[in-house]
């Protein structure tokens, strides 16, 4: 319920109406069976968010976005195998926009629906691209708990296939716990069906959600990606070192590949191979980058593996 108090009877009924409609707003955003007042404050807050929502409709239309891509790094080889495919908005007034300030926003707005079909689409053409020039990578790309809920993923994930014509077991789709838990059958069900299709299915931030043992047995996982929390503070801090070691472990016995999140120093490196960490993904070989820059930073990777 959102409550409005008018006491100087300046407000017109239509402003009453839009008053009580962000008071509303704000108390279904704090949950069930619960009530908020309207304040000035509000005001401000929703015309903020409906500037930000035009915003980000307006960078759908102007291809505003952009992908990014990080490298993943198999530690037996040292061979680049995969990119994860990392959204940027090029906001034409404030620059660049990281995802963790406007994916939250265009989950609560939707938006993320024709958001997420553009990333898919265009990271196949990417893949494809790639493949045909001979590197062959996986793309990995993230889909949120919204997506899950109201896209019908098979569907999207089949038409990108289609009309760009890349190889589905060089797709990987990443899903966060949390995303999983939603709708559990629908979403086992569904897991099933893309695997049958060849494509891979990774774990995002791994340790942060719920980490239930029963689903790492019912959901098809190829690939178990530790969150970078964990790995900050290894080979140092011991608790971080035991959850890791036991991460690995128990993931490589359930047949799983292991990728460390946010690897940035060398010690990490060292740690992480010796413990059979399959795959690293960090600054430490390289931060989130164009298309163009990634193509010169691969190509100087396959020279220097050539070399050795
Ligand atoms: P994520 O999928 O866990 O992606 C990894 C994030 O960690 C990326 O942040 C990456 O830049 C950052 N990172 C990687 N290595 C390092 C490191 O060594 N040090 C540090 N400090 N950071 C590192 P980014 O690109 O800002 O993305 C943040 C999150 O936004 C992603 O987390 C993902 O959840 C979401 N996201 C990004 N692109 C998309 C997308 O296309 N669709 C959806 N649904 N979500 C996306
Ligand atoms: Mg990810
Ligand atoms: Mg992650």
């Amino acid at each position: 319920m959102g409550i409005v108090i008018e006491s100087d009877h300046n407000a017109t009924a239509q402003e009453l109406i839009q008053y009580v409609d962000s008071a509303l707003f704000k108390a279904k955003k704090e949950g069930r069976s619960t009530f908020a007042y309207y304040t000035s404050e509000l005001t401000r807050l929703v015309v903020e968010r409906m500037a930000y929502e035009r915003r980000l409709h307006r960078a759908l239309e102007n291809s505003e976005f952009e992908l990014y891509y990080q490298p993943q790094v198999h530690f037996l080889s040292e061979k680049i195998v995969g990119v994860e495919a990392l959204i940027r908005w090029n906001d034409p007034e404030f620059g660049l926009i990281s995802p963790e300030d406007f994916i939250p926003i265009a989950e609560e707005t939707g938006l993320i629906s024709p958001i997420g079909k553009w990333v898919l689409e265009e990271a196949c053409r990417q893949g494809k691209a790639w493949l045909e020039c001979g590197y062959h990578l996986n793309m990995s790309v993230n889909v949120s708990a919204y997506q899950i809920q109201n896209q019908n993923i098979i569907e999207l994930v089949d038409n990108a296939l289609k009309e760009s014509g890349f190889s589905p077991d060089k797709l990987v789709i990443e899903l966060t716990e949390s995303a999983m838990m939603q709708r559990e059958e629908e979403v086992v069900t569904m897991l099933h069906i893309l695997r049958a299709k060849g494509i891979k299915l990774a774990i995002d931030d791994f340790g942060t959600g719920y980490s239930s043992y029963s689903y790492l047995k019912r959901f098809p996982i190829d690939i178990l990606k530790i969150d970078k929390s964990f790995i900050d503070d290894v080979p140092y801090e011991k608790d971080d070192i035991a959850i890791v070691q036991a991460i690995i472990a128990m993931g490589k016995a359930l047949g799983f590949s292991i990728m460390a999140e946010g690897t940035e120093q060398i010690e990490q490196i060292e740690f992480l191979k010796a413990q059979g960490c399959t795959y690293y993904q960090g600054y430490y070989k390289s931060k989130p980058i164009p298309a163009k820059k990634f193509e010169e930073l691969f190509l100087q990777h396959i020279e220097s593996s050539c070399k050795k």
